[in-house]
């Protein structure tokens, strides 16, 4: 049994109300990455020889609040891993980092898993296997939230819950970043809700009705305010991001950094700006935090140890 939550779907958490004060809570999912290299990869009914595999804590959710807590937030995720070694690797992983782990469920499902090719053009292909991260309920939303000053939720785990939590944090007061990744339909009640919307520029051409490798020229983004989000940031790779607010839009560029492995980018980029926020930073210079770490972290390997420091951060900018 894994030390860091309850065994069971119905179990309850071990946090109680009197000590959540967390400032950033992260819904979402955790899970082990498992990497392969292949020189391709397979075609339907085709087998191919890969390199060994490499198991990596990983996850959107996990990511972003490991990305938050390394930059100092005090920060909790409500997620839910299986009672087996690869919970126990992303339980010790958010530990590590000081991740709150108290509405972490340990449940008797495997935990989600992330089949991840890497072909040596750099390119990604991942299928996710939910696994427990299909069992976290709207109803969890209930305990976690009191006391947060944000909220980030995104996907991989069951639509109603990333629903539930953005309508019962705006009602709350508490300012809610929906980072819509991977894209879902999401009803218009639950974007109205949304106090900024974060998604990538392949995201936003799905979401603005075009093929996700047609290029949305940066005007076009402040079409994502139709959808119902008082605020939308568009991160752009290389290029930084785009901040879409109603009175225009601002671009942020990235510094140009030596790049090793892109994984796990976008949620450090959710991670540092929600901390930023959590700081009572405004949203330009907040975006400005965060594509300084999200650059931090593709000049390293992997998506969570890829995650800087505050000092890491200080010591890159001399
Ligand atoms: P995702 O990881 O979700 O696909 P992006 O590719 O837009 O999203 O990357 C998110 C952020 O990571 C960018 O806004 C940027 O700050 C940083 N980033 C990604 N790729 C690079 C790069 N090649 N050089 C510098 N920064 C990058």
């Amino acid at each position: 049994m894994i030390d860091g939550g309850n065994v069971g779907e119905v179990a309850t958490f071990r946090g109680t109300l009197a000590d959540v004060t967390a400032q950033v809570l992260v819904v979402g999912s955790a899970n082990a990455d498992l990497v392969v290299t292949a020189e391709r990869r397979p075609a339907g009914g085709e087998t191919v020889l890969g390199g060994d595999t490499e198991t990596l804590p990983g996850g959107k959710g996990a990511n972003t609040a490991v990305a938050a807590a390394r930059l100092g937030a005090d920060v909790a995720l409500l997620g839910a891993v299986g009672d087996d070694a690869h919970g126990g690797l992303l339980l010790d992983s958010l530990k590590e980092s000081g991740v709150r782990t108290e509405f972490v469920r340990v449940v008797s499902k495997p935990t989600g898993l992330a089949f991840i090719t890497v072909t040596p053009d750099g390119e990604n292909s991942i299928l996710v296997s939910p696994g427990a991260n299909r069992t976290l309920r709207p109803e969890d939303v209930t305990a976690a939230l009191p006391g947060a000053r944000v909220m980030v939720a995104s996907l991989e785990i069951p639509l109603a819950t990333v629903e539930h939590a953005v309508t019962t944090a705006a009602a709350a007061g508490t300012r809610t970043i929906l980072n819509l990744s991977p894209v879902a339909s999401v009803p218009e009640e639950t974007l109205a809700a949304v106090d900024l919307l974060l998604v990538n520029q392949h995201e936003a051409a799905l979401l603005l009705g075009k093929a996700e490798d047609t290029p949305v020229r940066a005007p076009e983004l402040s079409g994502l305010l139709d959808l119902g989000p008082s605020t939308a940031v568009v991160t752009a790779g290389a290029r930084g991001a785009v901040v879409v607010e109603a009175d225009g839009l601002t671009e942020v560029p990235s510094p140009s950094v030596d790049v090793v492995d892109t994984t796990g980018a976008g949620d450090a980029f959710a991670g540092a700006l929600a901390t930023a926020l959590c700081d009572g930073a405004a949203l330009p210079d907040a975006v400005e935090r965060a594509v300084r770490v999200a650059a931090f972290s593709v000049t390293r390997r992997g998506a969570q140890p890829s995650y800087p420091t505050v000092a890491e951060l200080k010591v890159s900018q001399h």
